[in-house]
């Protein structure tokens, strides 16, 4: 089907499976638009805004779903679903790409690994690149190639008004700078990102080690101590959990994937593991893997299917200072697979000019889960307490997994901030699309 724009009101037949599968969380909100668009392509996107326009509706825009709050499931007013621009164009003699915004990270990385090319795309299976790109993207090989938005050469974009436009450096020049970090508060519909590639690394691979939760103290002060040094290759995270392989209980995995020329730069890259606190239960050498190998492990923590409270920080804090508050979190960790994630970021000292402007050196981050309805008093309000407790910790929180509709907190530097704002009064004065849940 296409240039035939589909639209469900509220109480048609299929309304609610509609709204039911533009959510990823199971935790779907009570939350009902007034009306629901399907667009096909780019003219259905078009015809979708000038609908909202001429009804006054205002419009939330869903790409994979993946918005851990359903960003874009608001209460009245149009939920327009581009999921279905889902085309990818790869250009290996430009090292180009263009994808739509329903593209999704993993479909994309299978595509450029059949090439011997990358992109820096998002951990887990699924995310799509609409919302993931526009957030920041945090994703494989992220601390060598800087966020994902970083590697946006240009997007196609409806308007407010309806009009189709496109955005790069050298036109709309503004919009092409909130496109790179606005994540849900962009005022336009994103319909195609054109994007630079990289030649895929030669080598691939990942240390890991297993620890019991007695030694969290331990890895939280080595993770602090080696993190200004780590090289840019590797992104050290670790992740505490109940439920931990190779240990009988809740534990901590620790995880060093390295992207590297050859493999005695991976080993050289890596030669602060051998720092690591003793006391693991198991710790593998260095093994090779696939972006799609670690991507499928990863959602072992994400099981589909399951209500999530997600929230999230970024910090400098003294480890004297985080560890107790990090001990609390492990004390009350809610049962698997709900988790802390611990992510080594070191941002580097300069970055290109576009709204994502917000990071530090520690990432933390609380997913609460839960399948079971007995599971919910522990997994729902557990992120958001501690979050809340650690915000003078705190420096800022990541668009990805943000819980701004329930726990505001700063994510742009306040210059753009204000410069976003100017932007949004300017290209989108009458709000036709949603501004952000919640903010400072
Ligand atoms: C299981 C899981 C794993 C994740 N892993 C990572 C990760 O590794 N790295 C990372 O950085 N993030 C990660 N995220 C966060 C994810 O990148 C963001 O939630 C992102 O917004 C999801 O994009 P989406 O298109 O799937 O979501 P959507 O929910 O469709 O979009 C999120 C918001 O972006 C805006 N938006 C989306 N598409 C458009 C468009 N075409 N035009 C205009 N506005 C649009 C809307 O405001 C929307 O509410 C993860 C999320 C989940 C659920």
């Amino acid at each position: 089907m296409s240039g035939r724009l589909a639209t469900l009101r509220r109480g048609d037949a299929g309304y609610e499976a509609a709204r039911r599968a533009a959510c990823w969380n199971a935790d779907l909100p009570d939350r009902f638009p007034d009306i629901i668009a399907l667009a096909y392509d780019v003219q259905d996107v078009v015809a979708a805004v000038r609908m909202a326009r001429a009804r006054g509706w205002i419009i939330g825009v869903r790409s994979g779903g993946h918005s851990w709050p359903c960003n874009h499931i608001r209460e009245g007013g149009m939920l327009l679903d581009v999921s279905r621009l889902d085309t990818m164009a790869i250009d290996p003699a430009a090292m180009r790409a263009s994808v739509g915004p329903g593209c999704r990270g993993d479909a994309v990385n299978q595509a450029l690994a059949r090439r011997k090319l990358f992109f820096p795309v998002g951990h887990c299976q699924n995310v799509a690149l609409g919302g993931y790109l526009l957030q920041g993207g945090y994703g494989w090989h992220s601390r060598t190639l800087g966020n994902a938005c970083e590697s946006v050469l240009a997007i196609d974009y409806v308007d407010a008004e309806g009009a189709v436009r496109h955005a790069s450096a050298e036109e709309n020049a503004d919009i092409y700078w909130a496109a790179r970090g606005s994540g849900p508060g962009f005022f336009g519909v994103v319909t195609r990102y054109h994007l630079s590639l990289y030649p895929r690394p030669p080598v691939i691979a990942a240390r890991l080690a297993w620890y019991p939760i007695e030694h969290l103290e331990p890895v939280l002060r080595w993770l602090s101590a080696v993190g200004p040094a780590v090289p840019r290759s590797i992104e050290l995270m670790a992740l505490v959990s109940r439920k931990t392989d190779h240990v009988r209980g809740p534990g901590i995995t620790l995880i060093a994937p390295v992207f590297a020329d050859t493999w005695r730069q991976a080993r050289a890259d890596l030669a602060f593991m051998k720092s690591r606190p003793r006391g693991a239960s198991l710790a593998l050498p260095l093994l090779p893997v696939t972006v799609a190998r670690m991507t499928r492990a990863v959602m072992r923590h994400y099981p589909r299917n399951a209500h999530y409270a997600v929230d999230n920080m970024w910090t400098h804090a003294p480890i004297d200072e985080l560890v107790p508050a990090i001990r609390r979190i492990a004390d009350s960790l809610p049962a698997a697979p709900s988790h802390m994630l611990w992510m080594n970021w070191q941002p580097p000292a300069e970055r290109p000019a576009m709204a994502a402007s917000l990071d530090d050196d520690i990432y933390i981050a609380l997913y609460g889960v839960w399948q079971r309805p007995e599971d919910e008093a522990a997994a729902r309000g557990w992120a958001q307490h501690h979050m809340a407790a650690m915000a003078p910790m705190a420096t800022g929180i990541q668009l990805a997994d943000e819980n701004l509709g329930r726990r505001p907190a700063p994510f742009l530097a306040p210059d753009n901030m204000a410069r976003l704002d100017a932007l949004r009064a300017r290209h989108d004065p009458e709000g036709r699309f949603h501004p952000y849940m919640g903010r400072v």
